[in-house]
């Protein structure tokens, strides 16, 4: 990575601006999953062995659409990590009004400040009102964008450096994410990544740039629309592509076969067909469900049958069947580098999560067998912890709008931002 990490920088007696993903789901007052801020724990307890004044800035949750919740306070996170760490965690209300709160952080001590994004100018998003003149937008989007420089400056005085760990939300040029940095840069500060950020980079650009072939990616989930730009990237990449999940079927249709009731999308036929025409000029192995688990309702009790060919009117395919299980897995097994992103099928409903997880099965063989397994995100990460093969994997990636934009071949803003080694 040619970007500084926390190795290049003296942090004794230095005040850490640090700004993690502590996107953690709550509900009630309650943390559902703490797996966010076990991520960033390697960067925050070397800062603080190191003598840093760490100070934590993060987002929870959707404050600007569902407003400001009990659920979504950074306090619950901040009591989370005092009992992870063993140490007391300090707390400041306002992320736009610490300086009380850093000032009085010693070396070694750790704040967390209040949400980010209760501060609308965190992300600056505003959409055109229904009605709403076009200059008058124009003019509300301005002066957010400057409230959002003004958000950032006060950001940068907290810190003498700054770091990004929070890879989930790298792929957003935000105040806290990509903003601050101009003004870290102007004071002469650096701005490095944390250690999860450099692990991110890591796994997933030499995954993308520089694979030990073969090197095969595996594509699922709902949509073919969502992924457009990394079908088209990773086909300049890979030896094998293979699709499953309802995005398949859209292909299904660019093949000239029916597909009954099942998820497609008829204004992507043609995108669809270039991609199979695309992978045959560059001589990638494209690979389609050969077999599919059909039921006669989107429904865990609907009626079920394996479709190989062409689908009967009034089914659709809810899973990928044993024998696209048997050519996938043959293919996953001889590869040395592997990305995964999206279930094979509803994995969400019993019978139709053989097709996922048995694909989960063949992706943990590759780490032992010498090569590098890695999870992209999202609802494949969901899949393979419901598996149980998750420490089997080489890399389980934190970040799943930030992973799918990188396997989309995207600068991500948050990474660009940080210094140059
Ligand atoms: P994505 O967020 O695009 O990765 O999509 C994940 C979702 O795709 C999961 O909730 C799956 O239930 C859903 N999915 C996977 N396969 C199918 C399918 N054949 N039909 C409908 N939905 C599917």
């Amino acid at each position: 990575m040619n970007k500084k990490t926390l190795r290049d920088v003296e942090l004794a007696g230095k005040r850490v601006l640090m700004r993690v993903d502590f996107n953690i789901p709550v509900k009630g007052g309650a943390i559902q999953d703490d797996t966010r801020i076990r991520a960033a724990l390697p960067s925050i307890q070397y800062i603080l062995e190191k003598g840093g004044k760490l100070i934590l800035m993060s987002h929870m949750g959707r404050p600007d659409e569902k407003g400001i919740t009990a659920d979504t306070t950074m306090k619950i996170a901040a009591d989370r990590l005092a009992e992870l760490i063993g140490r007391p965690v300090a707390f400041a209300a306002d992320c736009a009004a610490a300086d009380a709160e850093v000032a009085a952080l010693k070396d070694g001590e750790v704040l967390v400040l209040e949400n980010t994004r209760y501060h609308k100018e965190e992300q600056a998003k505003r959409k055109q009102k229904e009605g709403e003149d076009e200059a008058a937008f124009k003019a509300a989007k301005k002066a957010l964008k400057e409230g959002q420089k003004k958000l950032a400056e006060k950001l940068a005085t907290y810190g003498d450096i700054y770091v990004n760990d929070a890879f989930g939300t790298a792929h957003r040029a935000h105040a806290s994410t990509a903003v601050v940095t101009e003004f870290m840069k102007a004071k002469g500060a650096d701005c490095v990544a944390g250690f999860l950020m450099e692990k991110e980079i890591e796994y997933l650009g030499n995954a993308v740039e520089n694979p030990v072939r073969p090197f095969v990616a595996i594509l699922g989930g709902a949509k073919v629309s969502d992924k457009l730009a990394v079908v088209q990237n990773l086909l300049e990449k890979v030896d094998t592509l293979i699709l499953g999940g309802g995005m398949a079927y859209t292909f299904f249709l660019a093949q000239g076969r029916t597909v009954g009731d099942s998820l497609s999308e008829p204004d992507q036929v043609e995108y669809a067909r270039q991609m199979l025409e695309k992978a045959r000029e560059k001589g990638v192995q494209f690979l389609l469900p050969v077999d599919n688990v059909a039921a006669d309702a989107f429904s865990a009790d609907a009626n079920t049958q394996i479709v190989e060919g062409n689908f009967p009117e009034g089914w659709q395919g809810l899973d990928i069947g044993p024998k696209s299980v048997e050519l996938f897995s043959k293919a996953i097994e001889n590869a040395k580098t592997v990305v995964w992103n999206g279930p094979m099928g509803v994995f969400e409903m019993a019978p139709f999560a053989k097709g996922t997880m048995a694909i989960a099965e063949a992706v943990a063989k590759v780490k032992p067998a010498g090569g590098t397994s890695i999870i992209g995100g999202g609802d494949s990460v969901s899949a393979v912890k419901k598996s149980g093969l998750a420490d089997q994997m080489s890399h389980i990636s934190t970040g799943g709008g930030a992973s799918l934009e990188f396997l989309e071949g995207k600068v991500l803003p948050g990474v660009a931002a940080l210094t140059d080694k």
